[in-house]
């Protein structure tokens, strides 16, 4: 069913890494706390999202990522909880997993297409900034410990 956070290998940025720096890059670009909100992502098969599009949406066909919003605060972790996040790999296409994560969050956060495009780039530029300058750093520090 469900294979949970076991992706493949992505050229932008390491896939288990990146759902939660992501997470937190959305969450910053539109002003607000990541410690404040959770979302869950699944991974599917392209008959699960055709069934979940067919019962959700009445459409009877597969589709790359769908959203389903919930917006409850939980007492017990002190977190908003957005919602779910469902991608299906196969039907992606030419975009990256990132992108449809970002894509689906944005919806559990209420913005539109028009709008999320901007918050996408920018979040996506600043997690690939973070893991260029990451690793830039972890490397000046292995060279300093070596002289
Ligand atoms: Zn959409």
């Amino acid at each position: 069913m469900k294979e949970l956070f076991e992706t493949t290998p992505s050229p932008l940025v390491p896939p288990l890494r990146s759902k939660g720096e992501l997470f937190d890059a959305a969450c910053v670009a539109v002003g607000k706390n990541p410690n404040d909100f959770n979302a869950e992502v699944h991974f599917v098969t392209s008959d699960e999202i055709r069934a979940l599009n067919k019962k959700w949406r009445g459409k009877d066909e597969p589709t790359d990522v769908l959203s389903f919003p919930l917006g409850d605060f939980n007492p017990a972790t002190g977190k908003t909880e957005l919602g779910d996040i469902v991608i299906c790999r196969e039907c992606a296409g030419e975009f990256s997993e990132e992108f449809l994560y970002l894509h689906g969050l944005l919806h559990l956060m209420g913005y539109t297409h028009k709008e999320m495009d901007a918050i996408i780039k920018e979040a996506m530029q600043s997690v690939v900034a973070r893991n260029t300058f990451g690793r830039l750093s972890a490397g000046s520090a292995i060279q300093e410990e070596i002289e």
